[in-house]
């Protein structure tokens, strides 16, 4: 009498069969447990009870890394022998078992802290529930000859414990200690090799205001110490990177704690195996360098997550800047050699170790938002971990979808199970573009992925639409294009399980730009539909771009192209109007968009915030954002909906004759936050009920805004409306991918 236990998720590579095999050999049970193509099956001798307690036990005691999605019972009626062991993989396609990097244990950042275990201060310690993974791999099945730990062999005492199935570091593929792993050392800028204790020496070097490139997990960090201005400043100079905030790191929650605000579900993320950068409402500081974080009412702090930066902050009472080690807007170094001609002029020392980076994978961003951590950025800790869609997709074609443009990420959807990389950065950088088409081969041989078409986006211009028909017609499958916001609205829906046949939603797409189905620039979309198609009920109200994308970069442009023909144009004196408004009155130049990015940006440009020009993307909504945010109290601007058009005329007057009465533009800010949020508000609740709908789904960039974010949920909540929001995967265009492959799936 007995059962075979079927069992799905991610339960390879992860420390698995060793918690069946403690489990059953402590409860006597006899049978076996193996890997193979579908997850892991195991045999199991005893009466049907104590087999459910022994999968409660099993639920209960899951190793970090694991996630049992499905467990099908059946029943197995050979003999079991007479003790509970674990079968060697039985050949044929594996499933690869390939689990995001994972953040340093507690039981291994103990063993580097012990001066009497043999890892003391040993900087690549790891084990079955810790270190990296996805950064290391470039083949499967995911064996150690299969990653960058192949050259080390493992002394007899790592041996013994990656042979011991009671051991944690049973099957530890990147097993390793000082006997015979990687090792780390430090280098000046002429590449010198600095004496001593490496990692000791670089956390003085640091202290005394250097600037270091540290060689991490998935890539290049630049780090100094986040107290000295002059240390930031020179990074910030050299690094040729101006206002973008800088991430911080910090040894543990209590020194984090001082310079910003740890709420329990931002602790929780800080200190979970991803170990993403949170970012945290900001406290005044005194000591923190002003130019860490410009203008910023946040701070992106993420807790040390390999050995080697536990033992780097060891002593460190303060944060360290810890910056992805590239030249702004280039991808991360990976490579000890390359970060030494990249980022020679920009370090001044380098701390690097030989244990080579395979796939770079940047810092994870979090940022709670109505109560929930919600994933800006998602790469390291998270990919390749795949998500899970509603059943009905199981029936489905398998979909490779390209994503966007910026912040681009792939998505190989396999029946329901949605996989989606690392982010992969802006693909208008050619090295971005190389990574990208690398990260793509790396994955459909780590998921054995054929697709049966490819998701693009309908703009032709983007190298992802281009790589995209390149391999659909060399592979002979359908291409299928796909509206912007339709896949940002899909990607909310999938993430969220919505099933494929439920039925119509409202969807609110507010973002910068996409190339729309009428050709014109789309941002503030509001659809109703599902995954198959959708209707455009109401946008923004189209307003031209004088001088196309120069008007992205310079918001005055657009402030100009909302006011025009209005009072308050006073503020463009010393500007090139009559260029503009001869371009606005021949319609040269000047395409049309709907972008609620756009008008953001202009709504901060006419509050003088970066009117000239932006330096990277969104910077103008969020200094908006943060000025809005504090101020506590004001009434909303009007917005005028009428038919199918959103008008911020209304706004613009009453936006205007605050300027003119020199009202505080904190309160002005806050008012066309509060208006523009009542009037996706109204609109969305005018439309559910002229549909007959109850859910609203919310996605694209503007919603990274906490405070329109949070005022649109609860508005529409308590107008009894079911809202969907994201929370795994990017609102913003890191989203996108994921959205493509559903609505091509959808189609057939
Ligand atoms: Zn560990
Ligand atoms: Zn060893
Ligand atoms: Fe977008």
């Amino acid at each position: 009498m007995g059962e075979l236990i079927r069992i799905r998720g991610l339960v390879q590579g992860v420390g698995f069969r060793p918690t069946v095999w403690r489990i059953a050999t402590g409860m006597q049970l006899t049978g076996d447990v193996r890997n193979d193509g579908e997850g892991v099956l195991i045999r199991l001798s005893g009466p049907f009870r104590i087999i459910d307690r022994f999968l409660q036990r099993l639920e209960q005691e899951l190793p970090p890394l694991a996630r049992i999605d499905a467990i099908v019972r059946s029943a197995w009626n050979e003999p079991a022998g007479d003790a509970f062991v674990i079968e060697e993989s039985h050949a044929g396609p594996v499933q690869t078992g390939v689990v995001p990097d994972a953040a340093t244990c507690d039981a291994c950042r103990e063993e580097i802290l012990d001066q009497n275990n043999r890892r003391y201060r040993y900087p690549f310690t790891n084990c079955t529930h810790c270190g990296p993974r996805l950064s290391i791999v470039s083949s499967i099945p995911y064996d150690r000859a299969n990653t960058s730990m192949a050259g080390f062999s493992q002394c007899p005492a790592c041996l013994s414990e990656y042979t011991n199935p009671a051991d944690r570091r049973f099957h530890a593929q990147p097993n390793a200690c000082p006997e015979c792993g990687p090792t780390a050392w430090l280098v000046d800028a002429n590449y010198r090799q600095v004496e001593g204790d490496a990692i000791k020496r670089a956390s003085q070097l640091l202290d005394e205001g250097c600037i270091i490139a540290i060689k991490g997990i998935g890539g290049f960090h630049l780090a100094c110490d986040a107290t000295n201005p002059n240390a930031v400043k020179n990074l910030r100079l050299r690094k040729q990177r101006f206002d973008k905030p800088f991430a911080l790191m910090a040894r543990d929650l209590d020194v984090i704690g001082q310079y910003a605000e740890v709420d329990a579900v931002s602790s929780r993320q800080l200190s979970s195996i991803s170990a993403p950068i949170v970012l945290l409402p900001r406290l005044e500081s005194h000591v923190l360098a002003k130019q860490v974080a410009p203008d910023q009412a946040t701070l992106g702090f993420m807790l040390p997550y390999s050995p080697l930066h536990h033992l780097l902050l060891e002593n460190w009472h303060k944060p360290v800047v810890m910056t992805s080690g590239n030249l702004s807007d280039e991808p991360q170094c990976t490579d000890s050699d390359d970060a030494f001609v990249r980022l020679g002029g920009i370090a001044d020392y380098y701390l690097l170790h030989n244990r080579d980076i395979v796939n770079p994978v940047d810092d994870s961003v979090v940022r709670v938002m109505a109560g929930r951590p919600r994933l800006i950025r998602r790469a390291r800790g998270y990919a390749p971990s795949s998500l899970l869609l509603p059943r009905e997709f199981d029936a489905l074609p398998h979909v490779l979808a390209m994503g966007g443009e910026l912040k681009s990420t792939l998505t190989l959807l396999q029946g329901r199970n949605a996989v989606v990389t690392q982010h992969l950065g802006d693909l208008e950088d050619a090295r971005t573009g190389d990574a990208y088409t690398a990260t793509l081969e790396l994955y459909m041989l780590l998921f054995q992925f054929r697709p049966e078409m490819i998701a693009i986006d309908l703009h032709d211009g983007y190298r992802s639409s281009q790589l995209g028909e390149a391999i659909a017609a060399d592979l002979g499958i359908s291409l299928i294009l796909i509206q912007h916001h339709h896949a940002h609205l899909a990607s909310v829906l999938a993430e969220n399980g919505w099933p494929l046949d439920a039925g119509d939603v409202v969807g609110l797409v507010l973002d910068g730009l996409g190339l729309g189905e009428d050709a014109t620039f789309w941002g503030g979309e509001v659809f109703v539909g599902n995954y198959r198609k959708v209707r455009r009920v109401a946008w923004l109200k189209p307003v031209p771009m004088p001088g196309g994308t120069r008007a992205i970069i310079e918001p005055w442009r657009m402030v100009y192209a909302h006011l025009n023909g209005t009072a308050g144009l006073a503020m463009f004196e010393d500007k090139p109007v009559n260029v503009l408004q001869q371009m606005l009155e021949r319609e040269v130049n000047s395409p049309l968009t709907s972008s609620a990015g756009r008008l953001f940006d202009a709504v901060a440009a006419a509050l003088g915030l970066y009117p000239e020009a932006i330096s990277y993307e969104g910077q103008a909504a969020i200094a908006l954002e943060n000025l809005a945010a504090s101020c506590d109290s004001a009434s909303a601007y009007d917005f005028l909906i009428s038919d199918q058009i959103l008008d911020p005329a209304p706004m613009w007057e009453a936006l205007i004759n605050d300027l003119s009465m020199n009202i505080d533009r904190a309160v002005i800010a806050r008012r066309f936050h509060l208006g523009f949020a009542q009037a996706l508000i109204d609109l969305a609740l005018t439309l559910c009920h002229k549909h007959n709908l109850d859910t609203v789904a919310l996605s694209g960039g503007v919603f990274q805004n906490k405070l329109i974010f949070e005022a649109v949920t609860t508005g529409l909540q308590q107008g009894r409306i079911q809202v969907l929001s994201h929370s795994q995967v990017p609102t913003n265009d890191g989203g996108l991918s994921l959205g493509q492959a559903a609505v091509a799936a959808s189609r057939t």
